[in-house]
C-alpha cells in the first residue's frame, strides 16, 4: 500500500489516542525503528524524544529483546494463567521481585497500565472488605495526576488535566488534594503536608488507599514534587490505618535516575503499580505487586480468593521479553546511566530558561521538561520538531522529553538542540 493511500484509509476509519475521527490532525506513517530512530514512510529519521510514551527504554529493534521473543514465540505465544504456569512468568516475577521495594512479596500480571490500576484499587477494596471495614471504599489522590483511562483509574486522574472531565457525573467521587508545590530536592514543611493531613484526618474511616504516582506527576502535568512529601504520607497513611499505592508505571525501571521514584523517599508502598518500560516497549503489559501483609488479608475471608483474572494474564511472550528486558535495566547500572543523560539535559535545556515564551523548565532523571507561559498548537509544532529530526509530542503548555536510555551524548545533543530551536520560534 502506498503511504497517500494508507494515511488516507487511516484518516477516515481509525481513531488515534485522543483525537476526533472527524478532524483529525496529520498523522506521520512509521516504516521501521531502529535505535533512538523512527524512520518515516518517506524515509526521514528522527530521534524518538518519547520512548514511545516512557517505553522503549532500550531503544527500537534491541537484538537481545528480538531474541528473547523469537525464541519464545516457537515455545508458545499464549497459554491461559488459570491452572497453568510456566517458565517464562516464573522467571519474570523472581527477577522482579528481587528488585522491587522490600516488602513486596506477591505480583499479579496484567494487560495494561490502567489495568494494573484497576487490579491494586480492587486489591485494597478487598483488602478493607477481609478485614471487615466495609466503610473503606474511597480513595484519596492528589490533583494533576494520571493513572489511566478506565472507570476506576479515570476517577483518580486529575479532574480537569485528566482529560476525563466529562465522565466526572458518572465516576465513583474520590478525595482529591491538592498536589505538593514543594518541588523535587527541596523539603515539605508543616504547610505542604497540611491538606494531605487534614484530608486523612477527616475522611480515613471511608479511604481504602491513597494513590499516587511518587515523585513524578506525568500525564497530568509532569511535575517533580518532593520525596520528603512523599515520606511524610506514608507515615500519615500508616498512622491513620490508610494502604498506600505508588503507581510506578512511568517512573519505574530507571526513569527518574532510581530504579524506582520510592526510592528517592525511602519508603515501602502497600501496593505498586508497573508497568510501560516493563518489556522494554515491545508489548502491552503490567503488574500489581504488594505485601504479603496485604495479600494474606485479602485471601483471609471469604470468597478466599482475589476477584480478577485476565485472558492474556501472564502471556508467555510478553514475560519473555520482560525478562530479558529486566537484565538489560540490571546489567546497565541505572543510576549512572540516566544520571549522565541528567546531567546533560539540564546543561543543555538551562538556555531555555531565559526564552520569553517559556515559563519553567525542570529536569530529573531522563525526563526533561519545558513548561510554556501558553498552550502549544499541536499540528504546528510537530510539524516543526519534525522538520528538525526530531520525536517530540507535547500537550498543553508542557513540551518535553524522556529519550531511551541508550541514546548517545551526540544523539541527545541533536534532540535538545532542535527542541531548543522549535520553542524559541513559537
Ligand atoms: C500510562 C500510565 C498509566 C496507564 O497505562 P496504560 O498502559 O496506558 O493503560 C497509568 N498510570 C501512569 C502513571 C501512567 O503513566
Amino acid at each position: 500500500m502506498d503511504t497517500t493511500e494508507l494515511l488516507k484509509f487511516d484518516r477516515e476509519h481509525i481513531w488515534h489516542p485522543y483525537t476526533s475521527t472527524t478532524d483529525p490532525l496529520p498523522v506521520y506513517a512509521v516504516k521501521r525503528a531502529e535505535g533512538v530512530y523512527l524512520e518515516l514512510a518517506d524515509g526521514r529519521r528522527l530521534i524518538d524524544g518519547m520512548s514511545s510514551w516512557w517505553c522503549e527504554v532500550h531503544g527500537y529493534n534491541h537484538p537481545v529483546l528480538n531474541a528473547a521473543i523469537e525464541k519464545q514465540l516457537h515455545e508458545m505465544s499464549h497459554v491461559m494463567f488459570g491452572g497453568i504456569t510456566h517458565q517464562p512468568a516464573v522467571e519474570l516475577a523472581q527477577k522482579i521481585l528481587a528488585i522491587a521495594p522490600r516488602n513486596m512479596d506477591k505480583i499479579f500480571f496484567s494487560d495494561s497500565g490502567s489495568v494494573a490500576v484497576e487490579v491494586a484499587m480492587k486489591m485494597a477494596l478487598q483488602y478493607w472488605y477481609a478485614a471487615g471495614r466495609e466503610k473503606k471504599k474511597h480513595f484519596m489522590t492528589l490533583t494533576k495526576g494520571y493513572h489511566g483511562d478506565t472507570w476506576n483509574a479515570m476517577s483518580v486522574c486529575d479532574p480537569v488535566t485528566g482529560m476525563h472531565g466529562i465522565f466526572h457525573g458518572c465516576l465513583p467521587v474520590q478525595y482529591f488534594v491538592e498536589h505538593p508545590k514543594c518541588r523535587f530536592g527541596s523539603s515539605c514543611s508543616a504547610e505542604d503536608i497540611r491538606p494531605f493531613q487534614e484530608c486523612l484526618e477527616q475522611h480515613h474511616e471511608t479511604i481504602a488507599a491513597v494513590i499516587l504516582e511518587p515523585i513524578v506527576q506525568g500525564a497530568g502535568g509532569m511535575w517533580f514534587y518532593s520525596a520528603d512529601y512523599l515520606r511524610q504520607v506514608k507515615e500519615w497513611c500508616d498512622k491513620f490505618d490508610v494502604l498506600l499505592i505508588c503507581d510506578e508505571i512511568a517512573t519505574g525501571f530507571g526513569r527518574t535516575g532510581k530504579l524506582w521514584a520510592v526510592e528517592h523517599a525511602e519508603i515501602e508502598p502497600d501496593i505498586m503499580c508497573i508497568g510501560k518500560a516493563i518489556t522494554g516497549g515491545y508489548m502491552s503489559f503490567a503488574a500489581t505487586m504488594t505485601s504479603a501483609r496485604v495479600a494474606e488479608g485479602i485471601c483471609s475471608c471469604n470468597p478466599y480468593v482475589f476477584m480478577h483474572g485476565p485472558t492474556f494474564m501472564g502471556n508467555p511472550l510478553a514475560c519473555a521479553v520482560a525478562s530479558a528486558s529486566v537484565d538489560l535495566i540490571v546489567s546497565y547500572d541505572v543510576e549512572r546511566k540516566v544520571g549522565a543523560i541528567e546531567k546533560q539535559l539540564r546543561e543543555e535545556l538551562a538556555e531555555a530558561h531565559n526564552f520569553p515564551q517559556v515559563e519553567d523548565v525542570r529536569v530529573l532523571g531522563a525526563i526533561g521538561v519545558i513548561e510554556m507561559k501558553e498552550p502549544v498548537n499541536m499540528g504546528e509544532i510537530q510539524a516543526m520538531f519534525v522538520k528538525e529530526g526530531i520525536w517530540v509530542r507535547p500537550f498543553g503548555k508542557l513540551v518535553y522529553i524522556m529519550p531511551p536510555f541508550i541514546i548517545t551524548p551526540e544523539e541527545l545533543h541533536c534532540l535538545t538542540t532542535g527542541l531548543k530551536k522549535v520553542v524559541s520560534q513559537i
